[in-house]
């Protein structure tokens, strides 16, 4: 009879599961690929505006384009552990289907007459040709340049070449490039976003994009799984220090959870617990001199880059919240510091939750939890200690 073997130190000894697997997973299921066939590829996914802020300071409304596109080249071959952009594709859109779109969303606001900025989302990268027609890319380029539109573009790193960027700024010589780096980390952004690209990649593009006097929004990305609220909240300091002075915006991006992906599975299962709206304070609080080296006294004229932090989902329980009772309060707090730039948005916010939350921080800080010890994390108090 074989003799029963010692419990393993890590692990049952199963064959590990590969990060690409548990990612791929839920774009296959039948809901997923019924859901993308249901969508209209000559609409856009969505058009709205919002008020924004153009690059020298004055106040704007700028219309969002989110196109209805056959995704993200990365998400095809892998793709980002909390990225839930697959629920919104089509893999058969084409270059008729994405000008259809295009005149779409300039009829519905009258070819963006009162927006001063346009904003073009892609659920990937405009400038990669494996997702977009050369052809459309050229349009969008075109034609915002032709109307006189501040043009806001997201791209992953690989593609803003020097060959990419002279093609694109003959079309259109003034755009910004907003780029997902999520962490300036290079273990978290292999462990725990599955990135698929490197801190020296972000260098090499943000290089080029000064080199052709573009602007450069950068978002980051505030609790990636596997991480605890502590070392979220001081990580993400650090990688706002890092790239401040090479962004014209940073944009931190707090984890919501979106269907279908790692960190919705890792919610479900009770093992992540979106960040603390606290944690959101206390990181601008934080870095608001990094931001702002003269305090702040001449407004936008002195900042560094400019800090946007959006709580989408803020308050809900896929979003990042606080008790139940004070987020509404805080959450208007840290939207209102994106235009006022001041820390007094945050004066005699209270509640007996931030007690709870200091608390859980200063003990993350002290003991061997690297998954955190957030209350919602219910699993077996041995996987936690494993980190598996
Ligand atoms: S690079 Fe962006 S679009 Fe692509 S999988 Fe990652 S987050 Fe999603
Ligand atoms: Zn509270």
């Amino acid at each position: 009879m074989a003799k029963p073997s010692p419990l393993p130190l890590l692990g049952t000894g199963d064959k590990g599961l590969r990060i690409h697997d548990l990612v791929k997973a839920p774009a296959n299921t039948p809901w997923a690929k019924a859901r993308q066939q249901s969508w209209d590829a000559s609409e856009p996914a969505t058009v709205y505006t919002t008020p924004e802020v153009l690059a020298d300071g004055t106040p704007c409304t700028a219309v969002t384009v989110i196109l209805r596109t056959k995704g993200c080249h990365w998400w095809w071959s892998s793709g980002c552990t909390f990225c839930g952009y697959f629920n919104d594709t089509r893999d058969d859109v084409t270059n008729e289907d994405l000008h259809a779109q295009w005149a779409a969303a300039k009829k519905k606001f009258n070819h963006f007459e009162e927006q001063q900025m346009v904003k073009v989302y892609t659920s990937g990268s405009l400038l990669e040709d494996r997702e977009i027609p050369v052809a459309f890319q050229e349009t969008v380029l075109r034609d915002c340049h032709d109307l006189g539109k501040e043009l806001i573009v997201e791209s992953r790193c690989e593609q803003l070449t020097e060959a990419k960027l002279a093609w694109a700024t003959a079309i259109n010589p003034s755009f910004t490039v907003a780029i997902g780096l999520e962490a300036y980390d290079d273990e978290v952004l292999r462990f725990h976003v599955n990135k698929g690209f490197s801190t020296a990649s972000w260098d090499r593009a943000v290089t080029n994009l000064q080199a052709f006097n573009l602007r450069i929004k950068t978002y980051l990305m505030f609790k990636p799984p596997f991480m605890s609220e502590a070392d979220a909240l001081d990580h993400c300091v650090t990688w706002i220090e890092a790239v401040a002075e090479r962004s014209d915006e940073i944009s931190v991006n707090p984890m919501n959870i979106q269907r279908g992906t790692v960190i919705d599975r890792l919610h479900r299962h009770n093992e992540y617990r979106p960040p603390w709206l606290w944690s959101l304070v206390e990181m601008i609080q934080r870095v608001h001199d990094v931001i702002h080296p003269n305090g702040g006294m001449n407004g936008d004229e002195d900042q560094v880059s400019r800090l946007i932090v959006h709580p989408t989902a803020g308050g809900k329980i896929r979003g990042s919240h606080n008790c139940g009772s004070c987020d509404g309060e805080v959450v208007a707090a840290i939207e209102r510091y994106a235009v006022s730039g001041s820390l007094l948005e945050f004066e005699g916010l209270a509640c007996t939750c931030r007690t709870v939350w200091q608390t859980e921080v200063n003990l993350e800080r002290q003991l061997p939890l690297p998954l955190g010890i957030s209350k919602p994390r219910r699993g077996r108090v041995v996987d936690a200690l494993r980190s598996p």
